[in-house]
Formats: C-alpha cells, structure tokens, sequence
C-alpha cells in the first residue's frame, strides 16, 4: 500500500488514549513510506494522525471543501491540500487516491465515510482493504451490531469479512496488506455462497 486515506473524529473524544494512538498511526506510516491522505483539517484526532506522520517525516494529503474552511482549519504543514466543492467530492477523491482506509474513533462523518467505503466495496466497486483500529473497544459495539446483521439475514458473512478490525495498528496494517477482495459481490445468490 502506498497511500492510505484515514476517517476519524474531528473531536479528540475523552480518552488521551485515542489522540496518542492517531499520532502512532500517522508515525506507523511514515516509517513504512506509506502516504496519509485524511480531511485535511488540524483539529481533533485528524490534527493528531496528520501531526504523527508530519513529524516523521511523512506526506499528508488533505481532501478539504471550500466551505468547510473556516470550521475545519486546514492543517498548516500539509504536503498537499486538495480543496473541492462538496462533501460528496471529498470522499471521492479521497477514495481516488487511496490504495486502503482506515477508520480511528469519531462520530456521525467519520462512520458515515467508513459505510460509504464498505458499501462500494460489497458492490464490487472497489477493493480496497478497510480496516477498523478498534483502540480500546471504541468500536465493540458496532462489531456486535454489524454481527446482528449476518445473524438476522441482513448482511452476507462474505462482505461482513471486508472489514478487518485489530486494536493494533501494525496488526491492522499486516491485515490489510494481505487482504484479498472476495470476487463475490452483494448480488450473489444464497446458494452461490
Ligand atoms: P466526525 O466523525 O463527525 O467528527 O467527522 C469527521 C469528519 O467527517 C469531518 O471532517 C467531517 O467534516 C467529515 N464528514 C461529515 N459528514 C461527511 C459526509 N457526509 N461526507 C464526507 N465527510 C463528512
């Protein structure tokens, strides 16, 4: 992999934990010249990976909208902002440049841009690795739902599988080099399963 766009909270959350960990990430990738592409902004967990892999030597590419600007500061030492129009652009262009994603704690942006990424995978758009850097449960809850899916026949085994989850980052990134996209999409049959 060589660039992998990061969703994640534009807040810090309550634990120091989650801001130490996003800067660890951004560190992580740094020393594996792996490219960050993320919102592009300097607050929250978003400042917190962008200044782990800036500070390391590393190249953040922020995908920013115009209007967003004036809330979402960009970050000062980017390598490269990219501004667009819309939100709809944003996620585009940072699924474009990407070769796999990860998603840190957040709130509503940051699942909505995770589900987004997970839907185009299970319709055979992409195929690319998703992971969850699931840093101290934070996301326990959601792997529990996501299996209520598959269990009330809501979501096939298969696509449940795209998303690799570890509270480790180099776990994660061991993962998600080696992942292979299943060649089935959402629209199979059940006995083709
Ligand atoms: P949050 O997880 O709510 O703190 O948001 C994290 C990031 O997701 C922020 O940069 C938001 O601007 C962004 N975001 C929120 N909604 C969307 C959306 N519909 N499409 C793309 N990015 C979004």
């Amino acid at each position: 992999m060589k660039r992998i766009t990061v969703f994640c909270g534009s807040s810090f959350g309550r634990d120091e934990i989650f801001s130490s960990k996003a800067t660890l990430l951004g560190k992580s990738l740094a020393n594996k010249n792996i490219e960050l592409v993320y919102g592009g902004a300097n607050i929250g967990l978003m400042g917190a990976v962008a200044d782990g892999i800036l500070n390391n030597r590393g190249k953040a590419i922020g995908v920013l909208p115009y209007f967003l600007q004036s809330k979402e500061i960009a970050h000062e030492k980017l390598s490269e902002l990219i501004l667009v129009e819309t939100m709809h652009e944003r996620k585009t262009k940072m699924n474009e440049l990407c070769d796999g994603v990860i998603a840190l704690p957040g709130g509503f942006g940051t699942l909505e841009e995770l589900f987004e990424m997970v839907t185009w995978a299970q319709l055979g758009l992409h195929s690319k690795p998703i992971g969850i850097l699931n840093i101290n449960g934070f996301y326990d809850s959601l792997i529990e739902m996501i299996q209520t899916m598959v269990d009330k026949g809501f979501l096939k085994e298969v696509n449940q599988q795209m998303l690799l989850v570890s509270d480790d980052i180099e776990e994660l990134l061991n993962k998600m080099e080696k992942y292979v996209a299943p060649e089935v999409g959402k629209w199979i049959t059940k006995e083709s399963v």
